[in-house]
């Protein structure tokens, strides 16, 4: 059975072009420094990302946590929203590995208020931790792939600034926010210090994520992937299609964001659902499902039984994520399956 795979933008495999440029790709020793490819990769993104250099990591989770390792030092504290990725879905790393707290504050619809963060920073007092880092999300996961405006981080890095605290932005979907805001990601990375942003995801590269900042930054940062055993060695091959998802997969995130409202309506439509259409931004769709009478496991069971997949989030909320390999027909498709079901 084929499936019409909703569950996330990670599913998405790489494109022939993509497969085509591993089989050829020119690659040397990367803990030397000698894989062209992936010198190649990491100054194509920190030029995009408006940053002096970048670090070719493993996974988003790797990239976030060499930053908090290289940041801050054990018994700092780290600022961050209370549903970001970094808190809730990284089997707390942060203190397992760095050895931080973290300080968890409640945004909205995503997006740190600027006030809270200002409230948040430690002043001198011998029983304080240091304020090591601040990390936002954008687009923020939990909250449905939220776009954090450009406002908002503007004015947390002036307050950041002003106490000398660095700020570090989880952008696993960056240019998710870039593409739905219609700027260059540059004009939302000038508003931190050092920025994740996943190649794995909607941009369908198989592997990795990219970590930039200050050339400084990144020459410590390399040092904690080392010790974290993300050296790698002909790590062109991995790093070719990220690439060519940096050259030519972001722009079609439009397509995904057209078929997220596409099913966000569609879905709006069935008596039972209630999804919140207006709130749909970017490439993922969150569904209430309470008035079907069904547990999430029960929904999800019915609609993996017609080839549809999609990921429980919250009680009685289904997530549903568009990406390259989710066409328009599909979501046509997906909609009248699950209008059929219910
Ligand atoms: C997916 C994701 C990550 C982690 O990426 P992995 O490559 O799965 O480790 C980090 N932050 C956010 C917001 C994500 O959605």
């Amino acid at each position: 059975m084929t499936f019409i795979d909703f569950r996330s933008d990670t599913v998405t495999k790489p494109t022939e072009e993509m497969r085509q440029a591993m089989l050829t790709a020119e690659v040397g020793d990367d803990v030397y420094g000698e894989d062209p490819t992936i010198n190649r990769l990491e100054a194509l993104a920190a030029k995009i990302l408006g940053k002096e250099a970048a670090l070719f990591v493993t996974s988003g989770t790797q990239g976030n946590q060499v930053a908090v390792l290289t940041h801050c030092r054990p018994g700092d504290e780290v600022i961050l929203e209370a549903e970001s990725h970094i808190f809730l879905y990284e089997g707390g790393a942060s203190s397992a590995l760095a050895g931080v707290q973290t300080r968890p504050i409640q945004g909205l619809r995503g997006a740190l208020d600027p006030l809270d963060v200002k409230k948040a920073i430690r002043g001198e007092d011998i029983h304080y931790p240091y304020s090591g880092l601040i990390c936002l999300e954008n687009t923020h996961n939990k909250a449905g792939g939220k776009v954090v405006p450009v406002q908002t981080m503007k004015e947390i890095y002036e307050i950041a600034r002003e106490k000398d605290v660095p700020v570090h932005l989880d952008g696993a979907r960056l240019f998710n926010a870039a593409v739905a805001l219609g700027v260059p990601v540059s004009e939302l990375t000038q508003h931190v210090d050092t920025v994740q942003v996943c190649l794995s995801k909607g941009l369908s590269a198989p592997v990795g994520s990219i970590l930039a900042g200050s050339q400084s930054f990144i020459n410590e940062a390399r040092k904690w992937r080392k010790r974290l055993g993300g050296g790698l060695r002909q790590a062109g091959v991995i790093a070719a299609p990220g690439i060519i998802a940096l050259e030519k997969m972001i722009d079609r995130l439009a397509e995904d964001h057209a078929n997220a409202q596409l099913l966000a309506e569609g879905l709006s439509t069935i008596p039972q659902l209630q999804v919140r259409v207006e709130e749909v931004e970017t490439n993922i769709i969150l569904c209430n499902i309470k008035e079907t009478g069904l547990s999430n496991d029960q929904f999800l069971s019915k609609l993996k039984d017609a080839g549809i997949l999609a990921v429980p989030f919250d009680d009685g909320i289904i997530r549903f994520v568009t990406h390259r390999e989710v066409t328009n027909d599909m979501v046509q498709t997906a909609v009248e399956t699950i209008s059929g079901i219910l």
